[in-house]
């Protein structure tokens, strides 16, 4: 092929590649540009020859083009392949792949640079949502798993009192009962009953009667060490589990919550209220059955109320 023949091949790449050439001297001046240059970057061929690279570059970015240029001029490095971004002549930036070489003459001395991009603004934009959404489906799984913890709390509690509800009571008591099979300790599980409990809502009415349900709760909660377990077992029912304890230290608690109730004065409607509660408990000190503690439990309380009401009974310590 003869010079001329392949200088017009070599200008025809030029001008209709769809890849942008920006050639600059030392300085960073351009010195050509191809029309897919100025296509992207949106300044004609001649306003490009009056530009340097750092017009082309969105100020934030200059420093490191600055360094990638001297890594260049001082033959650090050959080529550099790095994603940048261009700021076009109206003021928009995009995102493009770009190789940068340093040719040289004959002499080994530098005559210019030259630049290759493709715009990659799309990919990028794609990438950047991709990120954004990942993001956002993070947060609403973290969001998911809290609404989801909250949920599993719920279902463990008692809307009212927020004590546990009886079906943890019914798990608590099955660990408890293996728990105190293994370790030789006694269990003690105990009913209270409110006395009179439809008098106070026949006189106060329901929405006191529930007032006081939610003030005893209170009691009973904070008259229990940490690893006793109390909850409503239905209406104003209330059992308690009392793990690793002794007889003498479950009636102590319990004779404690009874007379911590008695002493309460709620006020509800202007009226104070006073109230008082039985208890039946069982202490099963060895192998404790689940059937046989809550029954026993149940008649201690109603040989309780038989009694008289506003006592605790042991059913171990009752004669049958
Ligand atoms: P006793 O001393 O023999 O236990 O008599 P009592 O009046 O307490 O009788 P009982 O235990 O049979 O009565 C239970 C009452 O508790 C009847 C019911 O209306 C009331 N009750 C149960 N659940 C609730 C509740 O959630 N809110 C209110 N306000 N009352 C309740
Ligand atoms: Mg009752
Ligand atoms: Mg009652």
């Amino acid at each position: 092929m003869k010079d001329k023949d392949q200088t017009t091949i070599y200008s025809k790449i030029f001008n209709s590649t769809v890849v942008a050439i920006g050639i600059t001297d030392i300085n960073g001046k351009y010195m050509n540009v191809n029309p897919a240059w100025s296509n992207f970057l949106g300044y004609s061929e001649e306003e490009a020859k009056k530009l340097l690279v750092s017009d082309v570059t969105p100020k934030e970015d200059r420093k490191n083009s600055d360094l990638n240029y001297s890594l260049l001029i001082n033959k650090k490095v050959p080529s550099i392949r790095t994603t940048r971004r261009y700021l076009c002549k109206d003021g928009q930036i995009f995102w493009a792949d770009l190789h940068v070489t340093a040719l040289f003459d004959e002499d080994g001395k530098l005559c210019c640079i030259l630049g290759l991009f493709v715009n990659i603004d799309p990919q990028k934009k794609a990438e950047e949502n991709l990120e954004k959404l990942n993001s956002q489906l993070s947060r609403t799984n973290l969001e998911l798993q809290e609404a989801m913890k909250k949920l599993q709390a719920m279902a463990r509690k008692d809307p009212l009192t927020s004590l546990y509800n009886r079906r943890v009571l019914e798990e608590a008591i099955e660990t408890e009962i293996r728990r105190s099979s293994r370790s030789k300790k006694g269990l003690g599980v105990a009913m209270c009953d409110i006395d009179n409990f439809k008098i106070v809502n026949d006189t106060y009415g329901h929405d006191c009667g529930d007032i006081v349900l939610v003030q005893l709760a209170k009691v009973l909660r904070s008259n229990i060490r940490i690893s006793d377990i109390v909850g409503r077992w239905g209406g104003e029912e209330f059992l308690l589990v009392l793990p690793e304890t002794t007889v003498k230290g479950a009636m102590g608690v319990i004779e404690r919550i009874r007379k911590a109730v008695s002493e309460m004065r709620i006020n509800c409607s202007e009226k104070e209220i006073n109230l008082t509660i039985s208890l039946g408990m069982s202490y099963q000190s060895e192998n404790p059955q689940r059937e046989s503690i809550v029954a026993e439990a149940d008649k201690a309380l109603y040989r309780a109320k038989k009694d008289g009401k506003n006592r605790g009974y042991c059913y171990q310590e009752l004669e049958f």
